[in-house]
């Protein structure tokens, strides 16, 4: 296994996400979209986060915005599918749904599963999330790098600090760090299969008329139950009128639980199931 050397921190990839924004520039790491920062904004032209599949870089037309600046942030990290390419990237973001810290990872990579395995034994409220993608059309800013780990802290409405979960991810970031060190040398502790790792398997949107209009919101029985059991007849929306609406589909545990950002792109909650080989 080739050591991992090359390591990129990022923050701000989401200009309203405002613990990656500050810690990039305490630490000097990459503030991804400074110009959205600067206005307290998720994004100005376009999100950032989905400005990264390998053709939408290498297309010639003309681009603006975020989609300029990502790929000046493949040129600057060394290109993503290409050696030069860094070893791994962290980029840390802030949700709004009640995740702790979640560690979502893009691939079943055997280092950094097994990294933020010991992280989940260190921290409190620390999950693993897998969200497996094909890594070269992936959109996500941290698919440049040879590997990737995306941080998300909440809940914290976006547009603002929280103290302590503004420490929690920069310890989390430091121990990473000195684990990535640990499994270079071999050294890294074992943890075993004792901590759960939760797979995305789909997204759900919120009911809506014909129109697109939102009917109803998340049920306040679920509000906040991210990563809980979500079985058939438990309520998962309230209409606008009261009415409850009931889950009907197979058990799963759900994530983004009504994510503020999410609204936009018609996404009320992510349904995970527990990975059984990871
Ligand atoms: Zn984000």
């Amino acid at each position: 296994m080739q050591p991992i050397k090359d390591i990129i921190i990022c923050g701000g990839t989401h200009g309203n996400e405002l613990t990656g924004v500050y810690l990039a520039k305490k630490h000097n790491w990459l503030l991804a979209n400074p110009a959205a920062a600067a206005l307290c904004r998720r994004y100005l032209d376009r999100d950032l986060n989905r400005c990264f599949a390998l053709s939408e870089l290498k297309s010639r037309k003309n681009s603006s915005g975020e989609l300029t600046r990502a790929k000046e942030i493949n040129l600057l990290l060394g290109k993503k599918g290409t050696k030069t390419a860094p070893d791994l990237i962290l980029d840390i973001h802030n949700t709004t749904a009640n995740m702790g810290i979640t560690l979502i990872l893009s691939s079943k990579d055997p280092a950094l599963l097994a990294i933020s395995k010991v992280i989940a034994t260190e921290f409190k409220d620390v999950r693993i999330y897998l969200q497996p993608e094909s890594r070269e059309e992936s959109p996500y800013l941290g698919t440049v790098a040879k590997r990737d780990i995306c941080i998300e802290a909440g809940p914290q409405p976006h547009g603002t600090l929280n103290a302590e979960l503004f420490f929690k991810v920069e310890r989390i970031v430091f121990r990473f760090l000195e684990l990535v060190e640990a499994w270079n040398n071999g050294i890294l502790p074992k943890i075993g299969n004792k901590i759960e790792v939760f797979a995305e398997i789909r997204n759900i949107d919120y009911p809506r008329d014909a129109k697109g209009n939102i009917t109803a919101m998340v049920h306040p029985a679920l509000q906040g139950r991210d990563f809980c059991k979500l079985k058939a007849g438990m309520p998962v929306f309230m209409g606008f009128d009261g009415k409850e609406i009931l889950w009907q589909g197979k058990v799963c545990y759900p994530a983004f639980i009504n994510e503020a950002a999410y609204y936009e792109n018609g996404v009320a909650m992510a349904l995970t199931l527990p990975a059984k080989d990871a």
